[in-house]
């Protein structure tokens, strides 16, 4: 089992300047790398159309990579004695996000899904270096012994867990300071395969996003945090003032740094939200079903509507645009892919991502088609008489869903379908749930 535990470092002057200094030369060298694997794609590459056909070719440089450019932090430690400062494994480590950044953006992470264009870092922008080996060993007392930085007093604000050992040990500069991130790792504790196999009892289904941030199978609605919101109307303030002072200015650079203050104190304001959340939803139940679905989707622009004549009429972007900044604001994607798995995981429970294709168009009692507006807030189903708010009705179906309660019921929906199918009712919407109804319902269910 892995764990990341962050503490607060309190460095003396002296180490605060050797830190800066470490991280100055680490972004030196990172741009350089970077620089080198750019040019090497500039020079070795001829467009096809321009290549005649006798052409004398320019000596082929061999393509960078992390092991040449590792080796080339040998000579780099002769031509510039002062490298020699840092630790060698510090180095090397910056070495390999220069191969992560550039692997991300040729070829995607693990799923695929590429990176932009890794960028030549600023000064802002490069905050952190990595001991790829730490130890426990180096913790003495309130103080942690940093290989060539020497013993830095940290603020054990929380055990370390008992029976783990350190892996990596990460120094960042944020805002307000410096902080370590210790990755532990217990090796006598096996990776945890989960086998909870959800039933009526042990589940809930939670539909993210819309009116609340949360609302779950059982009724419980979570609404967006307040605090952001308010946040953001100081921040914006912030802003304006800053607008007024003179670039380079002493005034300036003080707003600047009351603006990311700011900033982190919202993060971590969202990040405490999602955690009390996460936990809140785990003490409900052991399997938690959630929709499978891209934020970004649901943060696009409303399409155009126009009526008879032409004219163009509300389509509630207005209404959309304020819910587009409620779900930026509230890291839904942070929440449902990050905090709540990782909550799941070390509680010993699961989370299972559900298709949600048709949640919100159906009833959750009787399953019957009824379409809402996105302003609609209230369900209520002509057929069965169902009241609820529309967000509790679409927790039920994904809980619904997520268990394939449509599974059982499948020949009788088939069934259904047939007699739907032999009688059409011509010219009137059909009163049966068909079969391709329920397909696209229950897409993943049925296969
Ligand atoms: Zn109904």
């Amino acid at each position: 089992m892995q764990l990341a535990y962050q503490y607060r470092l309190l460095p003396t002057s002296e180490q605060q300047a050797t830190l800066n200094r470490w991280l100055e030369m680490l972004r030196h060298q990172y741009n350089w790398m970077l620089a080198e694997r750019f040019d090497w794609w500039e020079q070795n590459r001829n467009p096809v159309n321009a290549c005649p056909l006798v052409c004398q070719l320019p000596e082929l440089k061999d393509q960078p990579d992390y092991y040449s450019q590792k080796r080339a932090l040998v000579p780099l430690k002769q031509d510039r004695p002062w490298y020699k400062e840092i630790h060698s494994q510090v180095l090397q480590d910056m070495a390999g996000r220069v191969k992560l950044s550039f692997d991300r953006y040729i070829k995607g992470d693990k799923n695929g899904s590429r990176s932009g264009k890794p960028r030549f870092k600023s000064q802002n922008r490069y905050r952190s270096f990595t001991y790829p080996q730490a130890s426990i060993d180096w913790i003495d007392g309130n103080k942690i012994d940093l290989p060539k930085i020497g013993e830095v007093k940290v603020i054990w604000h929380r055990p370390l867990p008992p029976g783990f050992e350190a892996k990596t040990a990460i120094i960042t500069h944020k805002a307000d300071g410096w902080y370590i991130t210790l990755t532990l790792q217990d090796e006598s504790v096996p990776e945890q395969v989960i086998e909870l196999e959800p039933n009526w009892d042990n589940s809930i289904g939670i539909d993210l996003g819309l009116e609340h941030f949360i609302a779950d199978s059982e009724g419980e609605l979570i609404d967006y945090p307040k605090f952001l919101r308010v946040a953001q109307g100081k921040l914006a303030k912030l802003q304006q003032k800053r607008e007024l002072r003179r670039k380079g200015s002493v005034a300036r650079k003080k707003l600047n740094q009351r603006i990311t203050r700011l900033h982190q104190k919202i993060a971590r304001q969202r990040y405490q939200f999602h955690c009390e959340t996460a936990n809140r939803l785990l003490d409900k139940a052991d399997v938690i079903f959630l929709e499978d679905l891209s934020i970004r989707n649901m943060s696009r622009r409303c399409k155009p509507k126009q009526d008879e004549e032409g004219n163009y009429v509300a389509n509630g972007r207005a209404a959309k645009s304020g819910l587009n900044k409620s779900f930026a604001d509230s890291g839904l994607g942070q929440f449902a892919n990050q905090v709540l798995p990782f909550k799941a995981e070390k509680a010993g429970k699961r989370t299972v991502k559900v298709d949600p294709t048709g949640t919100s168009q159906h009833c959750a009692i009787c399953l019957n088609r009824v379409p809402k507006e996105l302003s609609d807030r209230w369900h209520s189903c002509e057929s069965c008489k169902a009241e609820m708010p529309r967000d509790t009705n679409s927790g039920m179906l994904i809980k619904k869903v997520g268990l394939g309660i449509a599974s059982l019921k499948k020949l009788d929906w088939v069934r259904l379908g047939r007699e739907a199918r032999a009688v059409p009712p011509s010219g009137q919407r059909r009163e049966y749930v068909t079969p391709i109804r329920v397909a696209r319902i229950f897409g993943q269910v049925l296969d």
